[in-house]
């Protein structure tokens, strides 16, 4: 079986190929286009590359294509990717603008180009939707709610992998299972001891999620990806207030402010020296303390989250690193976690040092929380979740 995962951007089109067999996921091939503005071009381009390549010649030789999807007016899960997705994403544009105009297009081209192949769209907000209510509503007047103002979350895929693969780390396969087969058979009921893990995700953006028997009871992601933590160049959490404010201090149209809160805020905005960690570390290492400040603040964000959720589960069996920062900077980590022996915890300073983009344990034999690196692989996540759809239906 082979299935495509496309990633849609607002200038990019990247994609994957993978293949499953007995012996599991292979991934047979991956590439991308910048710039993009025309994305109907660019999945031409795609399965001439594939076609190229030998792997697909015809339709046929797709079984199915999976699109990461961010989220949907009253839809999420894993689900056919259809004129119900696609009304659904059109539904929330104006809150996921650079990402959901792009995947309706996309889902409409491959309609086209490859009518009869199943199309799958596991929505970022999948994860969340056993959530409890209190940690998804705002307190705003009903009329907002109903309009979709609450918190959804994201990165669903990445914070569902590290639900699963931390339940097999740490033994507990029936946890591993009930997460595999969440968005097709639902929960089910509850076994064994309470498995509580808190899940980092720290990339270009970043979101924590804590996680109680394979089920987000919380996550930092709120309404859109403009939340939580600071993003690379986007604001992370802001009080509502400093919105009216700039209108009318400054006198800054609307326009101008949903610009700089979503391309010159985050890490870019505090640190004024790049939104890439490596280059705020290399400023902060020569002084410059508008960096240093930057590290400082995610620094202190992450470590607001991680303990609302350890407070919110009553304590924690493991904390998880994933994505670009979270596997490759041990100092952040580290900084992450200190101070934490009255609550158990304690890193092994040299494991911590060596471990970078690979999985593995960082905490001490003594640590009562375990730490894991888990190398995020979302496009995995989402050509598995397409594949468990696909079967579900047939
Ligand atoms: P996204 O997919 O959201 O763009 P990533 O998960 O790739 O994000 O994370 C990007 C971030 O990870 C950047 O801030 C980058 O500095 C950091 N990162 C990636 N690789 C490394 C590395 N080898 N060392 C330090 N930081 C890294």
């Amino acid at each position: 079986m082979n299935i495509l995962v496309a990633n849609l951007g607002s200038t990019s089109f990247k994609f994957r190929l993978f293949r499953f067999d007995e012996a599991g996921a292979a991934l047979l091939a991956r590439g991308g286009y910048e710039r993009v503005t025309d994305h109907g071009r660019a999945i031409d381009d795609c399965l001439a590359e594939l076609k190229a390549a030998g792997h697909v010649q015809s339709a046929s030789d797709l079984h199915g294509v999976g699109f990461k999807t961010v989220l949907g007016r009253n839809l999420t899960g894993c689900v056919p990717a259809d004129e119900r997705v696609i009304a659904a994403l059109e539904g929330f544009k104006d809150i996921a603008p650079a990402h959901n105009p792009p995947y309706a297009a996309g889902i409409r081209r491959f309609q086209e180009k490859l009518p009869g192949v199943p199309l799958v769209a596991l929505f970022e907000t999948a994860f969340y939707q056993w959530m409890p209510e209190a940690a998804t509503r705002y307190a705003v007047p009903e009329t907002w709610y109903q309009a979709g103002v609450r918190r959804h979350g994201f990165h669903g895929a990445s914070h569902k992998f590290i639900a699963e693969r931390s339940a097999e780390l740490l033994g507990r396969d029936d946890i591993a299972r009930r997460v595999s087969g969440l968005y097709q058979d639902g929960p089910g009921p509850e076994s064994g001891p309470p498995l509580r893990v808190i899940s980092c995700h720290l990339g270009g953006s970043s979101s924590i999620t804590g996680i109680r028997n394979g089920l987000a009871v919380g996550t930092s992601m709120g309404l859109s990806p403009q939340s939580g933590l600071p993003q690379n160049n986007r604001v992370g959490d802001l009080d509502s207030a400093a919105v009216p404010y700039m209108l009318k201090t400054l006198g800054l149209p609307l326009a101008e402010i949903e610009r700089q809160l979503v391309q010159e805020s985050g890490l870019l905005g505090l640190s004024g020296v790049g939104n890439d960690l490596r280059d705020l570390r290399a400023a902060a290492a020569q002084g410059n303390a508008r960096a240093r400040l930057a590290l400082e603040v995610f620094t202190h964000s992450a470590r607001h989250w991680i303990g609302a959720f350890h407070f919110e589960l009553g304590g924690c069996e493991a904390i998880v690193f994933t994505a670009g920062i979270g596997e490759n900077n041990p100092d952040l980590r580290a900084a992450i976690l200190r101070d934490l022996g009255q609550l158990g915890l304690v890193l092994d300073p040299a494991k911590n040092e060596a471990l970078r983009g690979a999985e593995g344990e960082i905490s001490a034999p003594a640590s009562r929380v375990r730490v894991f690196v888990i190398p995020a692989n979302e496009e995995l996540v989402v050509a598995r979740e397409t594949l468990r759809c696909i079967a579900a239906r047939n």
